[in-house]
């Protein structure tokens, strides 16, 4: 049955909100302050509200306090940075993270580097990349963290002797996703979109991990059969309607799991985030 190959996010995202909100009781029933996760917003992109909307609804739902500072598109750079220190100052405050993409006339590297690495729930700070590549304790960026605990989902936490690729070297996804497939012990590639061969690369894939942003672009030759898809892709496809990287049709018969889009890996990146916010708070309060 092909229903039982696919990976939805959104069961393993409810079981991992359904254990942090028993996390949290354990804690505010001893007395303690509740985790408090704050997300800076500048300017009103359409998609960037539905994402801290997403987020602060999620906060709620655990039983996180959550705090959305909506700033003015214009703000200047100075500004920005003063309300960052401010937070990272502030130790009722234990996750904080600005929502990109951020306006032009703002360096947005400049106020990644000035969040505090200890409430960077994002694992976007340096530092914390830094760790994650010599397998370090730190917060994993939330994206390609959960891709992982998908995988594991399904069996497949020792990649021993399987052959990983990743398409996309994002910051964000594609890179770090390829230090979490190593330090599972798969053998991993990454191609992008100035690889050549592509279609053969992926094709020997055991593990492929699509980030690319393209709707539909992986079709079924791209595909090893048995392989595992893990889709990152969220695109609008000609219908207005959110597709994956990869035509979920055409590969399916093929492979051994997917993930699919929605319902995929998008609701694993909010839990994620709800867990680093959670390994922050236990760190803050000690
Ligand atoms: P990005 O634009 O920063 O990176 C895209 C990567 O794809 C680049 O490294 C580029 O080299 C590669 N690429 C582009 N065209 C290619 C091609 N034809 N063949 C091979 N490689 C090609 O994007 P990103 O931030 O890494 O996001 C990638 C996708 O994942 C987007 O659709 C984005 O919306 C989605 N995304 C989803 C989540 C989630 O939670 N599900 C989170 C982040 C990003």
């Amino acid at each position: 049955m092909n229903e039982d190959k696919i990976i939805y996010g959104n069961i393993l995202a409810k079981d991992i909100k359904d254990k942090l909100r028993l996390d949290v009781i354990s804690y505010t029933d001893k007395g303690f302050r509740a985790p408090h996760l704050v997300v800076i917003q500048v300017g009103s992109n359409p998609a960037s509200s539905a994402y801290v909307n997403g987020k602060e609804k999620d906060c709620v739902s655990v039983g996180f306090k959550s705090t959305l500072l909506r700033l003015d598109n214009n703000i200047e750079e100075e500004e920005l940075l003063k309300f960052v220190k401010g937070y990272n100052d502030d130790s009722s405050v234990d996750g904080l993270l600005v929502q990109l993409p951020l306006p032009k006339h703002i360096d947005a590297k400049k106020i990644l580097f000035a969040i505090d690495p200890n409430k960077d729930v994002d694992g976007f700070h340096p530092l914390n990349v830094g760790k994650m590549m010599i397998n370090e304790p730190t917060y994993l960026p939330c994206t390609p963290f959960g891709c992982m605990r998908m995988l594991e989902s399904v069996g497949y936490n020792d990649l021993s002797g399987l052959n990983a690729v990743v398409i996309g070297r994002s910051n964000i996804v594609g890179k770090p996703a390829g230090q979490l497939l190593l330090r599972k012990n798969a053998t991993v590639t990454t191609v992008h979109s100035k690889t050549k061969n592509i279609e053969e690369i992926c094709s020997k894939a055991d593990i492929l991990i699509a980030a690319i942003g393209k709707p539909k672009l992986i079709k079924e030759n791209w595909v090893k059969k048995g392989a595992i898809i893990i889709d990152v892709g969220i695109n609008r496809g000609d219908d207005g309607k959110l597709v994956g990287d990869v035509d979920f049709d055409s590969v399916i018969d093929k492979v051994k799991y997917i993930t699919p889009v929605p319902k995929g890996v998008g609701l694993m990146t909010r839990a994620m985030l709800l867990e680093n916010t959670m390994q922050a708070y236990k760190e803050n309060i000690k």
